[in-house]
């Protein structure tokens, strides 16, 4: 899957976080560095309200113009409502992903935010609304509590415990050496990728942003404690708009939309069960991974 950028808007305060940690921070300069940089717009608006409603009309893009990623892609995502995507590798998940954070704009049709074009919106007032998670968690070099509170400086200690439960992330914490002051990251407690994953959501639930958007975020997780995962975000939807991206069906089935994505379009849409009435590529895939899981469960760490 692809790397994505920690979001600009928190560098500043970030750099003050982790002085601590030089080598962090250079990786982290390295990879805005090899961002594309979307600028705003001379003529740029701020964003009036949080954004609660997002369209896509047709959109398509390309990152070389001989190659189109996406084409014809439209969907309506309101708050309260969760949108899952899922498709190949290559059918343009995590393309998608990086128009929803702005990284790049549409070539074809358009984003709107709020009924406003997204390019026409002052990008920080954008993002900062945006929580992402990826599959690659971003950790530094500091206490679980400070990873937990990156972009939530002043959040107390009950609200990062309760974050940390949302992710799935406090019974394990809470077995660390030292709990939510254990050193973690760069020459920190070395954690697993599954408890590098739910600390970087733990960080994104606290944001509680407008937007939250999970690219394969729990994808090293083992399906008992994604499942514990997945029901804690359906309940902490209403006040969002979340996006998920997965390659495990089971990670998305509850969506109130999926969106199968193949070579770059929408090849079948609606509900987890609407897809398994249509008898097609989702319904294919939902046969394999759910004797597989049947099959490997027992064996999951
Ligand atoms: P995966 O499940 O493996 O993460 P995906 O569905 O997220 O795949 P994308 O990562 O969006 O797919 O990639 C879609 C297509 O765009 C692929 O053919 C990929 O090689 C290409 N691609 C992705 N990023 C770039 C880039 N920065 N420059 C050029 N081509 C790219």
């Amino acid at each position: 899957a692809v790397r994505l950028v920690f979001p600009l808007f928190i560098f500043g305060m970030l750099i003050n976080q982790i002085q601590r940690a030089e080598a962090s921070a250079r990786r982290i300069a390295n990879l805005l560095a090899t961002e594309p940089r979307v600028k705003d717009h001379h003529q740029a608006v701020a964003l009036a309200e949080p954004p609660a409603k997002i369209v896509l009309r047709e959109v398509g893009f390309a990152y070389r113009a001989t190659r189109p990623v996406l084409r014809q892609i439209g969907f309506e995502l309101r708050r309260g409502r969760v949108l899952g995507i899922v498709g190949p590798t290559g059918a343009g998940k995590s393309t998608l992903v990086k128009l929803l954070l702005r990284y790049y704009d549409p070539h074809e049709g358009e984003i709107l935010v709020n009924d406003q074009p997204l390019p026409r919106l002052k990008l920080a007032d954008y993002r900062r609304h945006v929580g992402y998670v990826s599959q690659d968690a971003f950790l530094f070099y500091g206490t679980v509590a400070e990873n937990i509170r990156l972009g939530s400086p002043e959040a107390d200690p009950a609200a990062v415990r309760q974050a940390a439960e949302i992710a799935g992330a406090a019974e394990f914490i809470e077995q660390l050496p030292e709990q939510y002051d254990t050193m973690i990251g760069e020459r920190g407690l070395k954690l697993s990728g599954g408890q590098q994953q739910r600390i970087s959501l733990a960080r994104a639930v606290l944001r509680d942003p407008a937007l939250l958007v999970l690219d394969e975020a729990t994808s090293a997780v083992d399906t008992r404690t994604e499942e514990l995962i997945q029901q804690n975000l359906q309940r902490m939807k209403d006040g969002r708009m979340t996006v998920a991206v997965a390659h495990r069906l089971s990670t998305i089935r509850q969506c109130d939309e999926i969106l199968v994505l193949v070579e770059g379009t929408i090849a079948e849409r609606g509900t987890h069960e609407q897809l398994l009435a249509q008898g097609g590529v989702y319904a294919g895939l939902w046969r394999v991974q759910s004797g597989a899981l049947g099959q490997t469960e027992p064996g999951q760490p």
